[in-house]
């Protein structure tokens, strides 16, 4: 009988050690408690996979958080142990290839971020709540997971706390009880999810909504409700032109948090982002940051990545959306963006490959700026028609799977000409910065 003891765990080279390729998670059932003060996590994790190959063993991504019990398919396991981050479980009997079966794992412990070659991310105490901020690998910081971007699944998320908090995650909120000084919140996300994107928010907040065809909230500290409509007030019209330019929203509806505490950066989560209260200004550098985050539920959280050498399909995107919202909130062209980037781009070392940066420079700003310019010197040689047509193609076509580079491209050829695939050549594999088209 083959086995796949080690089908490649910690296949991605940029986030090593985390995700298994022998299985597929359907569905993540999370059933949490969390204790504010102490910053204390627990409760069970159901997991619904289907192996990919007969699995004597497989494994899943768990960091810091103590595993008290395992079973699978009811069962306790014939072994498993828990090393490092890394959850090896042996079922009893060798799992077939095809077949459907269940994981469930009770643990608890302090949540912490969790270290990788880009920086800390994961679970993170603030002030006085948490938030989860996960790319690229941090969700094993508060379940256990199969952590790889291609892995999607869909999610039921129920967390109990303090009832003086307001809990946001992913998805729809179906139910929140109240039972005892405590609030139990339910929220189901039906789209499929990288586990990178999925998020819990805590905090003593209020919520504001704006009318729009889509849903559109803010969640913010009680009392920050004036400065908070100021300058969060434009989302609603970047997402009914982000809807025009890139095809119907992927998702039920767009909720960006507002923390108290400061933060070095916002990111985003599916259906959701995370600001500090530092973003909350009218200032273009931050206003630019809100149409980026919303434009990552297109690009980085419907279309997700499949490895993270791909990261500049979702920052390009992101970033090139920044430029179309500053022409049409009556700021600088895109035209003018994409010139005056060029020429910052051009003055800083030459030596990062936009299609594959490499772990270290993943999230270096220049593979959002290249990013952007490639998908403006494409627009510039096809024409507005053509690319706003692929960009649409794009996002209906491959809605809520996982995304190459080269399936871009393929596409890009196949809908504007195979000579385009030389101004990917460039843009992608030259270390050089290409010269853009004329304007
Ligand atoms: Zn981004």
């Amino acid at each position: 009988m083959k086995s796949t003891v080690s089908a490649e765990p910690g296949h991605d080279p940029y986030v090593p050690d985390h995700g298994d390729l022998s299985y597929d998670v359907g569905h993540y059932r999370l059933e949490l408690e969390y204790k504010v003060d102490s910053n204390q996590l627990g409760g069970r994790a159901w997991i619904t996979a289907t192996a990919r190959d007969d699995l004597e063993r497989f494994e899943l991504d768990l960091y810091h958080l103590r595993v008290s019990k395992v079973t699978v398919d009811g069962a306790a396991p014939a072994k498993y142990s828990h090393h490092k981050s890394r959850l090896v479980v042996r079922p009893r009997t060798t799992i077939a290839a095809g077949e459907t079966f269940t994981v469930v794992v009770a643990y608890a412990g302090s949540p912490r971020p969790m270290p990788g070659l880009d920086g800390d991310a994961g679970w993170e105490e603030l002030t006085d709540g948490a938030i989860v901020a996960s790319q690229p690998h941090g969700a094993p910081s508060w379940f256990p997971c199969n952590d790889r971007p291609s892995d999607k699944a869909t999610y039921e998320i129920e967390l109990t706390a303090p009832s003086s908090y307001v809990v946001v995650a992913n998805g729809v909120l179906e139910t929140s009880r109240r039972r005892a000084g405590t609030t139990v919140w339910t929220f189901v996300e039906s789209s499929p999810m990288a586990t990178y994107l999925a998020t819990i928010q805590i905090g003593r907040y209020e919520t504001s909504e704006a009318g729009s065809s889509v849903p559109v909230r803010t969640v913010h500290p009680v009392g920050s409700g004036a400065v908070v409509a100021e300058t969060f007030g434009r989302q609603a019209d970047m997402m009914a032109f982000f809807v025009r330019l890139f095809g119907p929203y992927p998702f039920a509806g767009y909720t960006a948090v507002i923390t108290e505490d400061e933060l070095e950066i916002p990111l985003e989560a599916q259906g959701l982002s995370v600001f500090g209260s530092n973003f909350s200004t009218t200032e273009w550098e931050h206003q630019r940051l809100i149409a980026h985050e919303l434009a990552h539920q297109w690009f980085g959280n419907s279309l997700t990545l499949g490895s993270w050498r791909d990261i500049w399909l979702h920052e390009g995107f992101a970033c090139y959306a920044e430029w179309l919202w500053s022409q049409e909130s009556g700021g600088p062209s895109a035209d003018d963006q994409a010139e005056t980037h060029w020429k910052l781009l051009d003055e800083l070392p030459q030596d990062l490959v936009l299609g594959d940066p490499g772990p270290d420079l993943m999230f270096d700003d220049r593979v959002y700026k290249r990013g952007a310019l490639l998908l403006h010197a494409l627009r510039l040689t096809v024409g507005d028609t053509a690319f706003f047509e692929l960009v649409q193609d794009w996002t209906t076509r491959f809605a809520h799977g996982s995304v190459t580079t080269e399936q871009f491209v393929a596409l890009a050829a196949e809908r504007c000409g195979a000579d385009v695939g030389e101004l990917f050549d460039r843009w992608l594999r030259d270390v050089i910065l290409p010269e853009l088209p004329p304007a």
